[in-house]
């Protein structure tokens, strides 16, 4: 039977477990290294954002600075994660020739996803693999997997929930919990789990770690021997741990551009959520910087980086954006699992015609808070109808379950009503999704030439497939304060059963009432 290397590196700081994933996959791409499992932990409290992510965008600076967590930067796409000192990496290095590699990218995530499931019962769990890149037991996720390639070599892992601090992960990720009474961080907590809460206890770590690998063992029908780090690993450790612990690596190469001199645009492709944020020479309408991230897996990983290069100091026009794209694509065929070049293509030309908006009144903040249903903005005119979620009316309110609203005040529904009537336009406010579906398919059918609307950011990227369907156009409005979907009330809200109350921002409502009745 085969034999692959077992490499257990046990708790090291950030920068050198990020530092040694660079140097495995190095290794192994040059062939001077055998398969190998590796078994990572972090020595303090982590957080690693996705190699296409920027650390301002997800990560809360001061909370983690001032509680020692260390912030470091993945090689692999995928969201951010909070790594506490008990959980555990497993990472497989192999070649890509290898007859057990399969050429697809879904097909190895559920390759290697099976294997560590399989790993997980042998504990006594029933975890599954669950597309795209999720273990789950019942519903709930223990474990994120994702990968990346380098020439002829593939570096696939994963993370294990062991005894996980859901209340320490939400403090330092971008999630507003300042905001979350206690009820709420409980639905958060329903999302995850770990082994602790699944077996009632931690079992030992070598426990955990044998099963893991006994996964491997009959997935991939292979032996494992453990061996330490080589003389040159450890050689290459020391050369690179500076540059894995630099603020150039961590920070710099995806340094959130300032909101308030860019405009953005987030579109939800199937594999993950792509932002764009880009700054214009207003008067040439030349790109002087573009910033491409998300939490998609691109193969190879430095594909987003030549793309942004492509498009610094193009001109901005849709035909012009579309032919760098579209070329670049075509040349280089870069693999980003549900994320195609047409994604690429909406996204940035979205982020662009805002800039249709500044000489109208808005300013760059404002433009942030504004999505587009179906058409650009401009061609929104004249709407007949506003929206109005059911989320921003008053919690003791009798209207809050029912359609309507008495505008008595106590709430920003109430006065977005007005305001929608002294436009001459009607007002409907929406009490769950079935609801909003059948209101936009009979506004269209009834002739509706198009809408204003206000909903959360989050809803709109999930849902925007969904508002293109129905195919009536319009503008949708942030909502201020804490989403369904920042405490995970997300299902319950969708039958229009989401216990908090979000606000409307009825300043900017107004300007975009009076820009599209213009
Ligand atoms: S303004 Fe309308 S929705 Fe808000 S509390 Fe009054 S009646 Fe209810
Ligand atoms: S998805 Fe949730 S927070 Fe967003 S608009 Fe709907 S109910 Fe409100």
């Amino acid at each position: 039977m085969e034999t692959w290397r077992l490499l257990d590196t046990g708790a090291r700081s950030a920068a050198e477990n990020m530092a040694l994933d660079e140097i495995l996959l190095e290794l192994k791409a040059g062939e001077k290294i055998p398969h190998t499992l590796r078994f990572l932990q972090f020595s303090h409290p982590t957080v690693l954002v996705g190699h296409h992510q920027s650390v301002e965008e997800e990560v809360r600076l001061d909370y983690c600075q001032t509680q020692g967590i260390e912030i470091n930067r993945r090689l692999t796409g995928g969201g951010a994660l909070y790594w506490g000192t008990k959980e555990l990496g497993w990472e497989i290095y192999i070649s890509k020739k290898d007859p057990r590699i399969p050429s697809r990218i879904e097909d190895l995530y559920r390759r290697m996803g099976e294997a560590a499931s399989l790993g997980l019962r042998h504990l006594g769990i029933r975890a599954y693999f669950r597309p795209r890149n999720d273990i789950e037991i019942q519903g709930r996720k223990i474990s994120g997997t994702g990968g990346t390639e380098l020439s002829s070599a593939i570096l696939f892992q994963g993370t294990l929930l062991v005894d996980f601090d859901v209340d320490e992960m939400l403090r330092a990720l971008r999630i507003p919990t300042e905001k979350l009474q206690d009820k709420e961080i409980e639905s958060v907590k329903e999302r995850v789990t770990c082994l602790k809460w699944e077996l009632g206890r931690t079992p030992p770590m070598r426990t955990i770690k044998s099963a893991l690998a006994k996964g491997f063992q009959e997935a991939f029908g292979v032996r494992f021997q453990e061996k330490p780090l080589t003389g040159e690993e450890e050689g290459e450790l020391k050369n690179k741990l500076s540059y894995f612990s630099s603020q150039d690596y961590i920070f710099k190469i995806r340094n959130a551009l300032p909101r308030r001199k860019t405009l953005s645009s987030i579109l939800k492709a199937p594999g993950g959520l792509i932002r764009i944020s880009v700054a214009l020479d207003g008067k040439t309408q030349i790109i002087n910087q573009i910033l491409i991230t998300g939490d998609f897996f691109a193969y190879p990983k430095r594909a987003i980086f030549d793309l942004e290069s492509l498009l610094k100091n193009a001109k901005a026009s849709p035909s012009n954006i579309e032919g760098i794209i579209r070329s670049f694509f075509s040349d280089k065929k870069p693999r980003i699992p549900g994320v195609t070049e047409t994604h690429f293509v909406r996204a940035i030309e979205e982020a662009i015609q805002k800039m249709y908006l500044l000489p109208k009144g808005f300013d760059e903040e404002e433009t942030h808070h504004l999505f587009p249903v179906l058409k650009p903005f401009k061609e929104v005119k004249k709407p007949e109808v506003l929206l109005l979620p059911y989320c921003a009316k008053e919690l003791e309110c009798g209207y809050r379950n029912l359609q309507g609203c008495e505008e008595c005040g106590r709430c920003s529904v109430g006065d977005a009503a007005k305001m929608a009537r002294s436009f001459g336009m009607d007002s409907i406010t929406i009490q769950n999704y079935e609801e909003l579906e059948s209101t936009l398919s009979s506004l269209k059918h009834s002739g509706v030439r198009g809408f204003i609307g206000s909903c959360c950011e989050p809803f709109y990227g999930k849902h925007r497939p969904d508002f293109e369907r129905i195919g009536l156009s319009g503008i949708l409005i942030d909502v201020e304060r804490s989403t369904c979907y920042d405490l995970g009330q997300e299902k319950e809200a969708f039958k229009g059963r989401f216990e908090n109350q979000t606000h409307l921002n009825l300043p900017l409502l107004k300007k975009v009432l009076e820009y599209s009745h213009d």
